[in-house]
């Protein structure tokens, strides 16, 4: 099987075609998202109907969630906070209807998917220590988690001691659980600004983060006329 895995779109429509396209050439058997469609952008209803027309399975991100008010948004940045309350303005009853049912998890073939951690998906936290990488480690059953969340492709790996690495090519061993972090495809924030998706094929026992680039200019712009927060179109052109 070769999979697709895909997150943190953020109502960037621009950035998420241009991945759907890139996978359309991946021989893909399915793709899969981390969560955050929606928050930040300027497309949120666009970038849902996306997901639901290709029937890609999402768990929630917390931007998804607290678009339908079932996460609190009072530690979001400023920026964040409007661009919610204005997503929340701009999203059908139906959309809201299908991102209120989204899981915090999923599970798959030999791979399970959550937007921050595994350990608790509900906080939405981060993996920011080997520390938080061993809690998820512990309750990890299958080989790999997919996860998202922090916009920084990274893969840490249950060696002793817990090891990680930021490489674009993530190669498998039977005795090694990875949780591998896909980056964002519409707001990359690891100082590069393209958009980042992972290619995962089970035959070849291999991970790919690939990165793509998109029009910056279009979604920033559009981003400025929605009367969204500035910040969000800014920090596109710098992958922060
Ligand atoms: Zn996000």
């Amino acid at each position: 099987m070769r999979y697709g895995i895909i997150g943190d779109i953020h109502s960037n429509l621009e950035a998420l075609d241009t991945v759907l396209k890139a996978l359309e050439g991946e021989d893909l058997d399915q793709t899969i998202c981390v969560g955050d469609i929606v928050g930040y952008g300027a497309y949120p209803s666009e970038c849902l109907a996306r997901i639901r027309e290709l029937d890609v399975p999402s768990v929630a991100g917390n931007h998804d969630y607290a678009a339908v008010d079932m996460t609190s948004i009072e530690y979001f940045n400023p920026d964040a906070r409007n661009a919610t309350l204005w997503t929340r303005e701009h999203l059908s009853a139906e959309d809201k209807d299908y991102l209120a049912t989204l899981p915090l998890t999923m599970e798959f073939e030999d791979f399970v998917i959550s937007h921050g951690t595994l350990h608790s998906p509900e906080l939405f936290d981060y993996i920011q220590t080997v520390y938080d990488a061993h809690l998820s480690f512990q309750i990890l059953e299958t080989s790999i988690c997919f996860l998202g969340h922090s916009h920084v492709p990274i893969t840490f790996f249950d060696d002793d001691p817990i090891s990680y690495f930021m490489e674009p090519e993530i190669p498998l061993s039977e005795s090694e659980k990875l949780l591998v972090n896909v980056g964002s495809v519409g707001q990359p924030r690891d100082q590069d600004p393209r958009a980042a998706y992972a290619v995962y094929d089970t035959d070849d026992q291999i991970i790919w983060i690939k990165r793509l680039e998109y029009d910056i200019q279009s979604a920033a712009e559009k981003i400025l006329e929605a009367g969204l927060p500035k910040m969000n179109a800014e920090r596109l052109a710098h992958g922060r």
